[in-house]
């Protein structure tokens, strides 16, 4: 009988969404809240150590920051294409090339599939961008080969 089980994660990181007409033209950031929920069997009695899970919280924990948070905590997210770039290469400061538009939809879409190629179990990736802003995606809707990103896409302005 298959269980889902979750974890949440929070990072913070800048970016810029350019063209768009309202105010996240700007550079700014957000305190992102990654929610990942896993699906499977728990594992059976013939492992000890892990009868009884679907995988253990702190491996889930230890795949996730080592896949995604590190990589997008305190950057500046980047579709590349950002005038800003070339000072921030400059000046050293940690930057996370995504190569789509830095939007929620975007940015939920190469999480979810960062974590899919890393072997993870997982169901759905959810991304709150603020409180009351999220994009979701389940596993099974993204291809192998990855997500084709959409130029268009929100920033909330709340
Ligand atoms: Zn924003």
């Amino acid at each position: 009988m298959a269980v889902r089980v979750g974890k949440r994660f929070t990072f913070d990181a800048a970016h810029q969404l350019i063209g768009h007409t309202g105010k996240c033209a700007n550079v700014h950031g957000h305190t992102y809240t990654l929610e990942v929920v896993l699906e499977g069997e728990p594992i059976s009695a013939e492992q000890p150590s892990d009868e009884g899970f679907v995988m253990d919280f702190g491996n889930l924990k230890r795949i996730v920051n080592e896949q995604v948070v590190d990589f997008f905590d305190h950057a500046f997210l980047a579709k590349g294409n950002e005038p800003i770039l070339e000072a921030l290469y400059a000046s050293g400061s940690k930057i996370a090339l995504i190569g789509a538009r830095t939007t929620a939809e975007n940015l939920v879409f190469f999480i979810c599939h960062k974590l899919k190629q890393a072997g993870l179990p997982i169901y759905s990736a959810t991304l709150w961008e603020t409180q009351t802003a999220f994009a979701q995606v389940l596993s099974s809707e993204i291809p192998d080969e990855g997500p084709s990103y959409r130029a268009n896409g929100g920033c909330d302005v709340e």
